[in-house]
């Protein structure tokens, strides 16, 4: 049973995150937070002290596993970043050696940037999806996690009929779905509109209700793709469209991007439950638009935040939360009238991170608090130590600006030390 001492940052909802100095975190041997209270643990065992802070895990709710080692690829629109960079990364994993050593690499990197939950998209292989649960199940990641589906428009490698695809993920989510302790969820991942059938995309509908699984996608992630979703079905609007048809919009479905979202979609969107996965520095990268989040939050859509590795270069989740407040404020520099957009506060970012990813994955009674009875899934970092001299409200916005990997002294993950 670990103890954890230091300052404590509790984002609480979209405006409000505590800080509490000098307090402790009992971890229980269930790897669940038996106690938050002030003052020192008794004895000198202790994790952390002076100089500490203790967070609760980052989640990263949109990014790749097989494209780990391909980011920072510039100068690619998304379909030739498609093409040049994220079908031969995934290609490779016809290799399940190749596939698990690229799985140790992504957690050790997902570790040791903080992150204790992905929602991640693996490759269309089942021997090389089934490799990585396995070492997410040895190294203690949590994750929602599954065989990427596709059965068109994409290299022949990658393609899989609808029927032997759906057999795979069935197959995988036997095994592996709430397992290791319901650290790990089999997710169903249709990639995309264009590049999966309606057969595939109803079925992966019906799959997922069965066993209550998550479904991952992409959806609006630019005005070249609607255009080709509009090309392809003429008689529906766009993907929202496509996907409400075909079943695929609940409340366990994330959808990464959403960055060509108008607000009529944004409103049928939010009718469903839906979330979606804002993934700014990809959105950025790629050159595919400025995502409306303030759109998005007055649409009341659930919203959490997506590295969206490899098109994402920046796997550390505090910087992409910066990056999500800067997009707001290159949007609000540029609106006209003068004052008619506002920008999130470092307190939202802290909340996206966290709790308010949790409840985007409809896994907030477990996850992304530092409160008893919630799965202790923390960190112990040493940030730069003048940041304890400001105010608190000061101390919640230089700690997203500046915190840095390497400030990570302890990663935890459902009460287990996974790290760094
Ligand atoms: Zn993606």
């Amino acid at each position: 049973m670990d103890s954890l001492f230091g300052t404590l940052l509790q984002p609480r909802s979209w405006d409000r995150c505590d800080i509490a100095p000098a307090s402790r975190v009992t971890i229980g041997e269930d790897g669940k937070i038996a106690a938050v209270g002030a003052g020192a643990p008794a004895g000198s065992d202790a994790v952390g002290g002076e100089g500490c802070w203790i967070l609760p895990g980052f989640i990263d709710a949109h990014l790749h596993l097989p494209q780990w080692d391909c980011r920072g690829l510039d100068g690619l629109s998304l379909f030739d970043w498609q093409k040049q960079v994220a079908y031969p990364a995934e290609e490779r994993f016809a290799d399940p050696d190749c596939a698990e050593r690229v799985a140790e690499e992504f957690v050790g990197g997902m570790i040791a940037h903080g992150t204790t939950t992905v929602a991640a998209f693996g490759s269309p292989f089942p021997e090389a999806t089934d490799r990585a649960f396995r070492v997410f199940e040895r190294r203690g990641l949590r994750a929602v996690f599954g065989l990427m589906l596709n059965d068109m428009h994409v290299p022949e490698r990658l393609s899989t009929p609808a029927g032997r695809a759906l057999e795979s993920a069935g197959a995988l989510a036997a095994r592996w779905h709430n397992q290791g302790g319901g650290r790990l969820q089999y997710a169903l991942c249709p990639r995309s509109a264009t590049c999966c059938s309606k057969e595939l995309l109803r079925g992966v509908a019906a799959l997922a209700e069965s066993i209550g699984a998550h479904v991952l996608t992409h959806i609006a992630e630019s005005e070249a793709v609607e255009s080709a979703v509009r090309d392809m079905y003429p008689d529906l609007l766009d993907d929202v469209d496509l996907f409400a048809e075909t079943g695929l919009l609940t409340r366990r479905t994330l959808l990464g991007h959403g960055v060509c979202l108008s607000d009529s979609l944004r409103r049928q969107v939010a009718e469903t439950g839906a979330a979606v996965v804002h993934c700014p520095t990809a959105n950025l990268f790629l050159e595919c638009g400025l995502m409306d989040y303030l759109g998005e939050r007055q649409a009341q859509i659930p919203v959490a935040l997506g590295s969206s590795v490899g098109a994402g270069p920046e796997p550390f989740m505090p910087q992409v939360a910066v990056a999500c407040l800067q997009t707001a404020k290159a949007l609000k520099v540029r609106a006209i009238p003068r004052g008619s957009y506002t920008a999130p506060r470092p307190a939202e970012g802290w909340w996206l991170l966290t709790g308010g990813a949790a409840q985007a994955l409809d896994m907030g009674d477990r996850i992304g608090a530092l409160e008893p009875g919630y799965e202790a899934d923390c960190l112990v970092v040493r940030p730069e130590p003048w940041i304890a001299g400001l105010a608190p409200e000061q101390q919640v916005s230089a700690l997203l600006y500046t915190l840095r990997p390497h400030h990570i002294e302890h990663v935890y993950i459902a009460g287990r030390r996974v790290g760094p």
